[in-house]
């Protein structure tokens, strides 16, 4: 019997005993195809020399350094090497040790901003419906999955919810691309008027929506009319990058593909590469004035914030990623696998929209395409997908819905960015296998 207490308490989950570049090998032997890079993790696939060897060597040096008394030279220098290439006023890295941290911290980070300006009455956020900020409590409130929140709703932080920008559900017959997103940005600007503008602290999304929605990202325009508003009302923009940030869309952070910088920045799986356990928040020069020059302390911490060999990883991961040039090779392979997978199940009849950017795809599965209409929960199509799958020789990510009626069941990929056009063709063909036997199954 296993003492770990498993994700999925129902499932048996196969034991995990190696990984090979694109590959994970079971107790048995049997190879996976990581499709998915677990949840958009394993950006360098499962075996990078240069990463283990910079971890073995930190782990050797320094293992731990608590950084109330210490900072560390991989740490300082992750940090450089993130702000040197983050966008607009980004001039600080907060480190935790994942994405849940770096949502809550943000969150924090926001009220006390206005609190050291004098602006006490900023205390609520708003963030969208149908998205997902992670497990802890504040960043729980702030996701607005219906599902993942229905049990601790009573221990939850109020929060205002506004619609995604989810152009293949909701954009409504003769409304342009760029209108639909206006409209659905401006929802932000009703919602701050409602609240009283001057007690909103900040508002919070992702740029392209992962686990809940299924890669889709925002129509052309609505992030740019975002910051407007958050401009005009001097609420804080924060994106929240944990799972579409660090490469995966094509561009290190996501937002560059929206032309707007946040004022924080939260990343975490891609920069570990599940390597070493780290989140990061990147806030923005004014707001680390405003703390260094008021009270001089972020009220938060953890004790692992900044690990040396968690940092060391992160540092390794992205020199990778540039001496390689493997965010440009994500962005090349992303537009290879759109094609085939468009090829492969464009005409699919339960396949409804197929979307992303870089390799950051998504498939929504519908029951019917004409009107898009969502299967049925209750037959746990998504649950099907990952054990047909998983059957097929391939980890990919289907999840359900948010069960709020708006979207169903979805497929999400996010493989490594070393894959070659041959696994492409791999994954697809899996993919295809598992889809139409999870279907068949009724
Ligand atoms: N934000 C987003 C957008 C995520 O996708 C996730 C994880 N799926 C989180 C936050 C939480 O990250 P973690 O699981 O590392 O706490």
């Amino acid at each position: 019997m296993s003492h770990v207490f498993p994700r999925h308490s129902t499932s048996d989950l196969p034991t995990a005993v190696a990984g090979e570049g694109c590959y994970l090998i079971d107790a048995n032997g049997k190879r996976y195809f990581d499709g998915s890079g677990g949840a958009a993790v394993s950006c360098l696939g499962h075996s990078d020399a240069a990463v283990i060897e910079a971890v073995k060597a930190q782990v050797e040096t320094l293992a731990f350094a608590h950084t109330g008394f210490m900072t560390s030279q991989p740490a300082e220098a992750l940090a450089d090497l993130l702000i040197s290439n983050a966008p607009g006023t980004l001039d600080r890295v907060y480190f935790v040790s994942g994405g849940s941290e770096a949502t809550e911290a943000a969150i924090k980070l926001a009220r006390q901003y206005h609190l050291e300006r004098g602006e006490p009455q900023r205390r609520h956020l708003i963030a969208r419906r149908q998205s997902y900020h992670g497990n802890t409590l504040g960043a729980l409130a702030a996701g607005g999955n219906a599902w993942r929140r229905q049990q601790f709703d009573p221990l939850l932080i109020g929060v205002s919810h506004i619609a995604p920008c989810y152009e293949y559900v909701d954009r409504t017959e003769g409304e342009s691309s760029f209108d639909y997103g206006q409209r659905v940005a401006n929802e932000l600007e009703a919602e701050i008027l409602r609240l009283g503008p001057e007690t909103v602290m900040a508002f919070m999304a992702e740029p392209v929506v992962g686990a809940t929605l299924g890669a889709v990202p925002a129509v052309d325009g609505y992030f740019k009319r975002i910051r407007e508003i958050c401009d005009q009302y001097g609420v804080l923009l924060i994106l929240d990058e944990v799972m579409c940030g660090m490469g995966r869309t094509g561009h290190l952070f996501a937002c560059e593909a929206d032309g707007v910088a946040p004022d924080i920045l939260c990343i975490a799986k891609g920069l570990g590469a599940g390597y070493q356990p780290i989140g990061a928040m990147l806030c923005s020069a004014a707001i680390y004035d405003a703390i260094a020059s008021g009270s001089g302390f972020f009220q938060h911490g953890h004790t692992y914030i900044g690990h040396p060999v968690a940092t060391a990883a992160g540092l390794a991961v992205v020199t990778q990623m540039q001496e390689r040039d493997l965010v440009a090779r994500c962005a090349r392979m992303g537009e290879v696998l759109q094609a085939a997978l468009v090829d492969r199940f464009g005409q699919h009849p339960h396949v409804g929209d197929i979307r992303g950017r870089g390799l950051f795809r998504g498939l929504e599965l519908v029951a019917d395409r004409d009107d898009k209409t969502p299967f049925d929960p209750a037959r746990g199509l998504a649950a099907r997908v990952k054990n047909a799958a998983l059957e097929a020789g391939l980890i990919c990510y289907p999840m359900a819905g948010t069960r709020d009626g708006r979207n169903g069941d979805h497929i999400l990929l996010a493989p490594p960015f070393i894959l070659s056009e041959a696994q492409i063709g791999e994954l697809t063909d899996k993919l295809s296998d598992a889809l139409g036997r999870a279907l068949s199954a009724g």
